[in-house]
């Protein structure tokens, strides 16, 4: 088992108070909190070896490089990627997402056609869209059901001869939906499609090895699972990256300027112009370690327990509806009071000192899908408690009283 009360001890902004209550915080699938463990390599890293990478002679620039490169690799180890170049340092997930539509520019013709799913963060929508208004590609949509699952038949049936790109989420955001990505995946590839999982949601709960995927490009962020915000990793399988031109130019980037010609850097640094997020890098590095530290299968064993104790718990709340009641479902619970509007119900929460977010969780789609204006979403890590799950009860039936 998972010793809990151990584990918050790692993060010292759980001993906060907010508004003279203890800080209950449900708000991981916006951000997680960072455990001393890496907020340690961060002042580390700008104490002692704060240098620009790749590029000097001197020993800090080593040094600097070294860690860097060495973050890369763990990151490669723990998503099992075959090659340490096929993990591209990005901003995030967004970035991540972005460079690969930006790249789809010059591979599509009018058309062709794009497959996303009706779950997916505005992230996941909006650079695809761009993608189809430059090259006449064709964006359509693969349902999902009231239980908020998608709806794999037709999926199946959208298939074909024109598709060439399908991009889905592991893990939606505002439901906790876990999809079949596997199917996904190979079912693409049977039709000669290649595939973008944004595995945002997923990398905090999943530990995803992506040979045993096939998935063609893969995309996390640092900041929702124990690192820093303002970092991430692209995956891209080799002959993907390297059919795709970069996606932006300058320093770091290059092999060769002149002003005539100019050619690109290898693999990553063809994708990685100017100076990155070095102790961002680093540090996600350190949160890798972490949680591996902890044990993902303990990590999701626990989160299972949580999230189970949380929805029987909510759920005895009258009028209380969970928006993404599927099969498989990871930690994050979407709900609302009938008759009370959900930013309500989070400012009363925020009085108690309860972190939940409130509105459409970027996906406004599957608002519209519930014909609804968002719900409050209360989203749990490892480091939760089930005595947090009964203040946040508590609370909710608190704020159903007063607002009823
Ligand atoms: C958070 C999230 C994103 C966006 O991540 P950024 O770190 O903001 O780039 C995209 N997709 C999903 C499913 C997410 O949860």
């Amino acid at each position: 088992m998972l010793d809990v009360q151990k584990i918050r001890k790692d993060f010292p902004i759980l001993n906060r108070e907010v508004n003279s209550k203890p800080l209950v915080y449900l708000d991981n699938a916006a951000t997680s909190q960072t455990p001393q463990q890496v907020i340690d390599v961060i002042v580390d890293y700008y104490q002692n070896y704060n240098a620009n990478i790749h590029r000097g002679v001197h020993f800090l620039s080593q040094e600097a490089t070294d860690k860097y490169e060495q973050a890369r690799q763990k990151i490669q180890k723990h998503f099992n990627a075959e090659k340490s170049h096929e993990i591209i340092f990005t901003s995030g997930t967004t970035h991540g997402i972005n460079l690969v539509a930006n790249g789809f520019s010059s591979l599509l013709q009018k058309d062709d056609e794009i497959l996303v799913s009706a779950m997916e963060h505005h992230s996941n929508i909006v650079p695809w869209q761009m993608l189809a208004e430059r090259t006449g590609a064709v964006l359509k949509v693969i349902p999902m059901n009231e239980e908020g699952e998608l709806i794999m038949d037709v999926f199946h049936d959208l298939l074909g001869a024109k598709t060439k790109l399908v991009f889905c989420n592991h893990i939606s955001n505002a439901l906790g939906t876990i999809n079949p990505i596997k199917e996904i995946i190979d079912s693409a590839h049977n039709v000669g499609a290649a595939v973008l999982i944004d595995g945002a949601q997923a990398a905090p709960h999943i530990q995803a090895d992506v040979q045993a995927l096939d998935v063609d490009f893969y995309t996390v962020s640092a900041h929702k699972m124990c690192g820093p915000t303002g970092v991430g990793v692209l995956y891209g399988k080799e002959e993907w990256l390297n059919k795709l031109p970069p996606y932006q130019g300058g320093g770091e980037m290059i092999a060769e300027v002149t002003f005539e010609k100019t050619t690109y850097a290898d693999l990553p640094h063809k994708f990685e112009a100017g100076t990155p997020n070095i102790c961002g890098g680093i540090a996600f590095g350190a949160a890798l370690d972490y949680m591996n530290s902890i044990g993902f299968q303990k990590i999701a064993a626990y989160e299972h327990e949580l999230l189970k104790y949380a929805t029987e718990q909510l759920l005895s709340i009258e009028g209380l509806r969970i928006y993404g009641t599927a099969q498989e479902k990871t930690s994050v619970i979407s709900f609302n009071i009938e008759g009370v509007h959900p930013y309500d119900i989070g400012t009363i929460l925020d009085k108690l000192g309860i972190a939940v977010r409130t509105g459409h969780h970027c996906a406004q789609p599957i608002m519209d899908f519930y014909k609804i204006p968002g719900t409050v979403r209360a989203s749990f890590c490892f480091y939760n408690t089930k005595e947090e799950v009964d203040v946040l009860v508590e609370g909710v039936k608190r704020a159903r009283n007063m607002l009823l």
